[in-house]
């Protein structure tokens, strides 16, 4: 099944947001590939869903995000063969689903740029600022160049206008899940839908 590109990242954040890796391109999303997952709900009922059962909670699984809608116990997903060699798939366009199928949005985008910076353990703080300082400075020369959509898993703090740039027009209908499953907004964090 497609995974990310990092071994340290968890499944289950990493389905719920999207699933970006290697063969996505080939193979669709980690949450493209969900054929049903269980989820512990805010009123504390376990629910199944898939495109039957809860068919708009199983939407929202899909590219909603990690800590939304409720707790996900367990997750079954469709496989794919994997020979002895693996081949890495760079065709457009890099899914077939529509950006509304599930709550993925961003369908269309040609490709994803992540800007990263590291540093030694123990640098000083002022070492760290011009890390900092100059990733700012290369995210803001790309302005021009980039969608202004963001990926809901690379989530980003300074981001003011969140919920355009992760969920694009499927915003509303995830606050329309959210008030359904979790009216009471158990399940929050300053990003939350
Ligand atoms: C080093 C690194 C590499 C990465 N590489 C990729 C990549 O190749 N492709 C890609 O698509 N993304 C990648 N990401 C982003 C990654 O998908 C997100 O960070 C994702 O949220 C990680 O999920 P987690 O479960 O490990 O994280 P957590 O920090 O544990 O969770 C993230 C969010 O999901 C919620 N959550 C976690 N578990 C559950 C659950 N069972 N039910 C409900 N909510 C839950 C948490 O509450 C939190 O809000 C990378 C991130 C890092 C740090």
């Amino acid at each position: 099944m497609p995974g990310g590109s990092c071994p340290t990242v968890g499944i289950a954040g990493l389905t719920l947001g999207g699933g970006v890796g290697v063969v996505s391109r080939a193979y669709g999303l980690t949450s493209d590939n969900v054929q049903s997952l269980q989820v512990v709900t805010a009123d504390g009922q376990v629910r199944t869903c898939n495109s039957s059962t809860n068919a708009d909670l199983f939407w929202a699984c899909r590219g909603g995000g990690g800590g939304n809608f409720g707790v996900a116990t367990s997750f079954t997903f469709t496989t794919h063969p994997a020979g002895e060699i693996i081949l890495f798939f760079l065709s457009w366009p890099w899914s077939q689903a529509a950006p509304g199928a599930t709550a993925f949005v961003h369908r269309n985008a040609l490709f994803q740029a992540q800007y990263t910076t590291t540093w030694p353990v123990g640098s000083a703080p002022a070492a760290v600022s011009r890390q900092h300082a100059w990733q700012q400075s290369y995210w803001q020369s790309m302005r021009p160049y980039a969608s202004g959509q963001a990926y809901q898993n690379y989530i980003d703090p300074a981001l003011t206008n969140w919920r355009q740039a992760y969920y694009g027009a499927n915003y509303t209908r995830l606050t329309q899940v959210k008030a359904t499953y979790d009216p009471d907004r158990v399940f929050t964090f300053p990003q939350a839908v």
